[in-house]
Parts: C-alpha cells; structure tokens; sequence
C-alpha cells in the first residue's frame, strides 16, 4: 500500500511548541492593553457574506480583486474567509444594536484571517490579527488615542523604537478635487509608470500611491500632496491629531503619500514601524489603521464615525525573533509529580486531582516509570519542588519532597502533602 503524504495548504502553517508561546505571549499582552482601555472582546464569524467586503474594502482594492476565499454554499450564497476585521466589527455593532450603547463602543479581536496571496516571507494565506476599534464617536482625540493604544502594544511587546507614519487622506469631498490633481499629474507619466499603476489609476486613482515599484515611487515623489487639498474640517481635524501626539508624545513622521490599501478609510491613516528596519522591510508593514467614517454610507446603512488599528501576529513574531525579545518560554511556577509502580501511579493521579483542587500546577509524566526520566523531564522545565512516589512511600502513603535546588528532600505523609507544598511555593 502507498503512503499518502498529507501537509498544510500552501501559504498556511501549524502553531504549536515555542511558537505558541509567542502567540500566546502577543494575545496576553493585547488583552492587558484591552483591559487597561477598556475594550471588550468580540468573536465574529470566519465567514462572512462576500458583498460586505465587496462594499466596504472597495471593488478595485488587492484584498477583492484578487485575494479573498469565495465559497458557494449549497443554497447559493456567496460566502468569504474574513480577509480583514473591521467590516465584520461594524457589522457586528450595528446588527447587535450597538449604536444604543454610550459610544463610543471599544471592541478588541484576535482570530485568523484569509487572503489568497503569493506566500513569502511575512505574508501568508491564513494569518492572525489583532485589532482595535472604536465606534460612535467622531472626535479627533481617539484618533490620537488610538495610535497611542497600538504605540503602546507594540511597545509591551518589546519593541521600543517605533515611529508613527501618519497622514490624512480627508474625506470623500475633499478627495474630489485631489483625485482630478492626481490623475492629471499622472496624465504626462504614462509612459514611465507601471502597468498595474495605469489600471488603479483609471479604477481608484489614490491606489496609485500604494505601489512598492521603486520606479512609480520615484515618479511619484513629485505628486501633488494630499494635505495640500484638505478641507477647512478635515484641515482641523488632523491638525487636532497631531497636537495630541505631540503631548502625549508620541513620536510621528507625516508620510504625504500613505494611503493604506482599504477604500473605507478616511481622515486620519497610520501605520507603526522602525525607523531604517531592513527586516521589517523584507516581511511588510506590521500595524496599522485608521477612521472610516463613511464605511456605513459604502454599506448603504447607517454612518457610523470610527475609528481604528490592526496587526498582523505573524509579521510581529517573526520580528520578535529577529530582534531576540523574550521569545523564552516562561519559567514553569508548580510542582512535579515523580511516581514510580502501579501503586505509585494510582496515588499520583488522585494527589494531582488534590493539586487540581487546590489550584496548584502540576506537571508530570505519568505514563512513564523510569524515575531518571521523570527527574529529566523536571530539570528541562526547570521545576523546583519534585515530589517522588515510589514503591515504598506508596506502601507507607508518604511521598518525597525534594527541593531541586538545595538537593535537600524530606518525606511528609500523603494526607499532608498539599499543605506542605502550599507553605513552600509561598
Ligand atoms: P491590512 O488589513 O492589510 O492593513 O493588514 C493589517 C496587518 O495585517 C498588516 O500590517 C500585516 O501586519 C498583517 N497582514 C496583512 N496581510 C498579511 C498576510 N498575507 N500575511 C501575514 N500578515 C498579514
């Protein structure tokens, strides 16, 4: 007979070992932020109706053009894999009748999405974000609050010399009159720009400044600037932003040609990198966010002013290790449990449960019998307090208590056990 040889699905991978640690680590310290500014978490479905990002992400964006997970159900629905949050968070708020909550509405989410890239280094089919936002409220304090939120994720994180790209692509009114600037600037570069710039740039011209060819990002180094064509509301707006970074401070780099590559953005955009990271570079930018105030308008429903961030965990992870922050898994805190014989182990399970109980981490290898294995196992995980039952203290109910570091041991009878632990973990 053959072997048949299953793996993962291209561009996806497993999580498990010392790189589920690292998730584990980047999940803790997204809800301690969450709990700090208090966000409550929300779950939303995998999938999603495909109209939804069709509506709210745009039709010429990357994400729908090319890069979402249709499926047809049986009853002939058109479904997605979720390739980003923030549309399933504003539908989610409004379909759960947020809106009669006090807003603005502070949510927090951490799940897999999906987009059907070209898998490389940092970009991957199923990825994991973690997301920001805030609904219901329009004032430019949040923008500021926002970033500050993701400044400081990052931040706890480990990484400690970050910069906020920011600018402001103002709202649909002032774009108008930017988008005619734009495209006439583009009018005389025809010739010179590349072939997927001459597409956007008759579909959704603003994507234009998005492209990573250094020949386009030359040529479009001399385009007219969005800044220069904002609105006295949207003018004030921003320069609001910016005042509250500067007290809080948050340090901030205006980036005239960032537009991020989602088409419900609006006001404020940000992203949050290094300054010269050749690394972050490689694997692509790992946070960032915005307003949409107008997603509502794109969804035909209510206008909603928002506003708010996402990260990807796998990009942040890959730094983590690059730049060696705290990627050692956590010193075990509990006990471990050394049983030797049948007795032995029928009193070891009964004390774990005891341990259990008493809220107590025990750690053990209770289908093996050699005693050296055992103690190996409790060295490598670097346990202190090694409580041993072998065939005798089974017979007697007593157990060994041995403090690895010390060497020092001393038998306690069984009934006593929890007791004892308990005044020497404290
Ligand atoms: P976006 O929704 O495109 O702004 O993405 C938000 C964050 O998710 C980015 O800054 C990346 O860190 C991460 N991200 C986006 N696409 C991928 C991908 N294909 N693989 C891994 N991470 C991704």
């Amino acid at each position: 007979m053959t072997k048949i040889k299953y793996q993962t699905v291209t561009g996806m991978h497993d999580v498990f070992g010392r790189e589920q640690l690292l998730y584990d680590k980047v999940e803790e310290t997204a809800q301690k932020i969450a709990d700090f500014y208090a966000f409550q978490r929300i779950n939303t479905p995998i999938l999603e109706d495909q109209d939804l990002f069709i509506r709210s992400v745009g039709e010429s964006t990357d994400i729908v053009e090319k890069e979402m997970f249709t499926l047809k159900t049986k009853g002939k629905d058109l479904l997605v894999l979720r390739p980003e949050g923030t549309a399933p968070v504003f539908r989610a708020y409004l379909e759960n009748g947020m809106q009669s909550l006090p807003q603005p509405v502070k949510l927090w989410y951490y799940g897999p999405f999906f987009r059907y890239e070209r898998p490389q280094a940092g970009r991957y089919r199923q990825f994991w974000q973690i997301g920001f936002e805030m609904l219901g409220d329009a004032s430019p304090v949040l923008d500021a609050q926002t970033i500050l939120i993701a400044y400081n994720l990052l931040s706890e994180l480990g990484f400690k010399k970050t910069i906020v790209n920011i600018n402001s692509i103002g709202c649909e009114e002032c774009r108008k009159d930017y988008r005619k600037a734009l495209l006439s600037f583009l009018r005389g570069k025809k010739e010179s720009i590349c072939s997927d710039c001459k597409r956007r740039a008759e579909k959704n011209v603003l994507r234009v400044l998005d492209c990573k060819n250094p020949k386009c990002q030359q040529i479009l180094s001399e385009a007219p600037q969005v800044l220069d064509y904002l609105c006295p509301d949207c003018k004030n707006h921003f320069k609001q932003v910016l005042e509250f970074l500067e007290e809080i401070p948050v340090p901030y780099k205006l980036n005239p040609f960032l537009v991020r590559g989602l088409d419900y953005y609006c006001r404020t955009v940000f992203e949050i990198g290094f300054e010269d990271s050749p690394e972050e570079e490689a694997i692509g930018s790992i946070l960032g966010g915005g307003r949409y105030d107008f997603l509502g308008k794109s969804l035909k429903t209510d206008i909603v002013p928002s506003v708010g961030f996402s990260m990807g965990v796998e990009r942040v992870i890959a730094l983590m290790k690059l730049k060696d922050i705290d990627s050692k898994p956590k010193k075990k805190e509990g006990i471990f449990i050394v049983q030797v014989g049948d007795l032995a182990k029928r009193k070891a399970l009964k004390m774990i449960q005891d341990f259990r109980t008493a809220k107590i981490n025990v750690f053990e290898a209770i289908s093996k019998n050699s005693m050296k294995l055992q103690l190996t196992k409790a060295n490598k995980l670097a346990i202190n307090t090694v409580l041993i039952i072998g065939q005798q203290e089974a017979l007697n109910n007593t157990v060994i208590i041995k403090d690895m570091i010390t060497g020092n041991q001393s038998t306690v009878k069984q009934e006593n056990i929890v007791k004892e632990v308990k005044k020497r973990i404290k």
